[in-house]
């Protein structure tokens, strides 16, 4: 009897050894799909704010940017791209995608008279004023004139400088100051948003009656870095999460705004383009 129940015993070791076996293989298996899934989404999808593209992968932004962009990018805009590049808060300045699609929107459009809120060193500001007319004119305004004098000598170099009329300040008054003359009314072909997103539909209020009937208003980072369809509790920085509820306020009047057509463009960090009709 007894080496019959050994013998026994000592397969049912060796089936339950052989079961825990399998068992650590598949979860090997798992575990290096599952790593090898988290490693590629880590390296391939955009983690942090200041990525300049909502594209899939970093690889495919880049493919664009050296592909169709950095190739065909003005020198001066080059060289102000660098030289904001070493700035500090370089996580502001519009990216050169975005800055390609901004000349090439405002030839379209003929644009001549045109306004921008948000300067910082003047990024979209040049791609602006190398697309107008040499007698266009860009109302720029920042409350910060530092950085505006950061990037002038490559603006002025480039010899569009003179387009320019940069206020320093806060842009609300100038547009209060502006809408109550009459003249200046309709008087935009093309209007740039880019700064105080908690002020965008304070803007908006005095800019629509700014814009010519068929002019442009855009409004930049209306995707704010993906926020705008973040579950609620998702970890994100203190200021994206302050300005989310702005955004999404905006991009909700904006669509139900009967004066004006809307375009959200996945360009950059989202811009929505409005074209005033009535
Ligand atoms: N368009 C710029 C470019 O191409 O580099 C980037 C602008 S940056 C995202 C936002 C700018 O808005 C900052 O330079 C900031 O000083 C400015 N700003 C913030 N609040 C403002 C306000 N109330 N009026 C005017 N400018 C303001
Ligand atoms: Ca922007």
């Amino acid at each position: 009897r007894f080496p019959i129940q050994r013998k026994l015993k000592l397969a049912q070791v060796h089936k339950q050894r052989k079961a825990k076996r399998k068992k650590l293989l598949i979860s090997r298996v798992l575990a290096m799909a599952t790593n090898t899934q988290d490693q590629q989404s880590q390296a391939g999808r955009h983690q942090e704010v200041g990525h300049k593209s909502l594209l899939q992968s970093d690889a495919l932004y880049q493919y664009i940017l050296e592909t169709s962009v950095y190739p065909r990018e003005p020198e001066p805009m080059k060289e102000l791209r660098e030289l904001t590049a070493k700035h500090p808060w370089n996580l502001m300045t519009t990216s050169a995608d975005e800055g390609q699609f901004l000349n090439m929107l405002l030839k379209l459009i003929n644009a001549k008279n045109t306004m921008e809120i948000g300067v910082y060193t003047g990024y979209s500001l040049l791609a602006t004023a190398l697309a107008i007319p040499d007698d266009g004119k860009i109302l720029a305004m920042d409350v910060n004139r530092e950085n505006y004098e950061l990037g002038l000598p490559v603006i002025q170099k480039a010899g569009v400088a003179h387009k320019i009329d940069f206020k320093e300040g806060p842009a609300l008054p100038v547009l209060d100051q502006l809408v109550e003359d009459e003249k200046n009314h309709g008087s935009f072909d093309f209007i740039f948003v880019d700064a105080d997103k908690d002020n965008y539909l304070n803007y908006h209020k005095r800019l629509i009656e700014l814009v010519k009937v068929g002019g442009l208003i855009g409004y930049d980072n209306t995707l704010w870095n993906g926020s705008v369809v973040a579950p609620p509790d998702a970890p994100l920085r203190k200021y994206v999460r302050y300005y989310r509820d702005f955004v999404m306020e905006l991009n909700k009047a904006l669509a139900v705004d009967p004066r004006i057509e809307i375009c959200m463009l996945p360009v950059g960090d989202g811009i929505t383009l409005c074209r005033r009709v009535k």
